[in-house]
């Protein structure tokens, strides 16, 4: 075997390299079997339960976390979905997972509740009673906010932590004198008397607000100045910023009723989002803060039953919340972040359906009024060339001929300007009958119902993570929010 070898080194040094490796492969095996055959390992004895207690108590030098700061609840998170009730949430998470996209970032949230929203009278409540309800722990009736039945003013609880050293932030996509943020830091009996409670933001001293402008306030900028806020209209401004207090009064308006719906996107694209980023970035009181999102066109687009506009707005809220839900993640002991909403609106219900429908939607009823409709109403456009600009608008195709007829004559009516075909609801206004129909073929298509273009009273779901977060489990009122907030405050105090 030998000669062979060196025969073969001599002859053919590629094949060399191989015969060498194989012997020498073959000697190890026989080396392998024969020591293992030898050599057996002992049993080892099995641990006491003292060891193992030991060896769990005690990790690796390398393993041993970075100690953690005290629990103490410095920074309370509460974000509103106005409108948003169950089946909202539902609707959305349907279409996210059919369309096999990642979850809404709230849904595992390890603390879920219920709450019950009608007013003091158990009337199904309107923004104002259900914000005034949370914000100050009484229910009162419809269109007051910050006030009792009686007309008493309250005290509300961005008020009460404002007292105690921490900063107040205010943020929503709608206006920021409207009632869910008004039930913040407002005390009137009317919730469209917009310059009064103007003058109450203005007289709160809070340190943060963000939203789509004022609806009665042209002397905005005189108010801001004389009580020392910077206002801005857009995020741009925001690091020139020299003064503490800050208002955001976006300039992203639509009409007079707050940013632009998200589903319409450009510059509007995270909006709220951009808004919770500059707001923690600004409020750095050690004392910590209390910070009110609401995303204010969930009600809206339920209102007008426009299905995927408000999906959209409630994705859009979505991405607010992971914002907080990041800053969690930097300070979980001192963290706590509530998800909930106002009411629900709509009535909304589902049958079978292709919930990803829902999320092909690119334009919001109000932008298809504005543009698609109005340029097709100006140039009398025929409905064989309209019907494609409005399929890909609202993410349609495949149309049946009843569908298709359905279309042809709500078009018909929108070309005359006959509004009587509309479908949407009369107490809200209505969409051109195209719009309205797009609209209820893509609600259709999804399995979403939509039972009333109004409040209802059912119950809202509550998500909850962080630092006394167990407050918040179970079904309860919803003036039980500002006493679970104060609850956790005081189980965990800032030291
Ligand atoms: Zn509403």
């Amino acid at each position: 075997m030998h000669t062979k070898i060196v025969l073969k080194y001599r002859m053919f040094t590629i094949v060399r390299h191989r015969y060498l490796l194989l012997v020498l492969t073959a000697l190890l095996i026989l080396m392998c079997i024969g020591c293992g055959e030898k050599v057996m390992p002992t049993p080892t004895p099995s641990p006491t339960p003292e060891q193992i207690f030991i060896e769990a108590e005690t990790p690796a030098p390398e393993e041993i976390p970075t100690p953690l700061p005290p629990t103490q609840l410095k920074y309370i998170f509460l974000f509103i979905g106005d409108g948003m009730g169950y089946a909202q949430v539902q609707a959305a998470s349907e279409a996210l997972s059919a369309a096999g996209r990642n979850p809404l970032c709230f849904v595992d949230f390890p603390i879920t509740g219920s709450a019950h929203t009608n007013n003091i009278d158990d009337e199904v409540t309107d923004s104002a009673a259900a914000a005034t309800a949370i914000a100050t722990g009484s229910k009162t009736v419809n269109e007051y906010l910050g006030l009792d039945e009686d007309g008493n003013r309250l005290t509300d609880i961005s008020e009460l932590l404002r007292n105690a050293g921490r900063e107040i932030g205010i943020l929503t996509t709608v206006s920021i004198d409207h009632a869910t943020p008004g039930g913040f830091y407002a005390h009137v009996t009317s919730r469209r008397s917009y310059s009064m409670i103007a003058d109450d933001l203005f007289a709160s001293g809070f340190d943060f607000f963000a939203g789509g402008g004022f609806h009665d306030t042209p002397d905005a900028a005189d108010l801001a100045a004389e009580n020392g806020y910077a206002l801005i209209s857009s995020f741009e401004e925001a690091p020139a910023v020299t003064e503490d207090k800050l208002i955001l009064s976006s300039t992203l308006i639509f009409g007079d009723y707050g940013v632009l719906p998200a589903i319409d996107g450009g510059e509007r694209t995270d909006w709220l989002k951009k808004a919770t980023d500059l707001a923690i970035s600004r409020l750095t009181n050690p004392a910590g803060f209390f910070m009110m999102v609401e995303g204010g066109r969930i009600d809206y687009f339920c209102h007008y039953n426009d299905a995927g506009s408000f999906v959209a707005e409630l994705l859009d809220f979505d991405e607010a919340v992971q914002s907080a839900l990041d800053f969690y993640q930097t300070h979980p002991t001192e963290t706590l972040i509530i998800v909930t909403a106002d009411h629900e609106t709509g009535n909304v219900s589902f049958t079978d359906g292709d919930r990803a429908a829902l999320l092909r939607q690119t334009i919001s009823s109000d932008e298809c009024d504005d543009t698609l409709v109005a340029q097709c109403v100006s140039d009398q456009t025929p409905f064989q060339d309209a019907l494609p600009l409005f399929l890909s608008a609202f993410g349609l195709s495949d149309l049946t001929d009843d569908e298709t007829a359905y279309l042809a004559e709500a078009y018909t009516h929108t070309l005359k300007g006959d509004l009587s075909s509309s479908k949407a609801n009369e107490e809200y206004g209505v969409y051109e009958p195209m719009t309205s129909a797009c609209a209820k073929l893509v609600a259709a298509r999804a399995g979403l119902v939509f039972g009333s273009g109004a409040h209802t009273g059912k119950d809202v779901p509550v998500y909850a993570i962080g630092v006394g977060s167990e407050f918040f489990a179970g079904s309860y009122e919803n003036t039980y929010f500002h006493d679970a907030i104060l609850q956790a405050i005081a189980a965990y105090p800032v030291s």
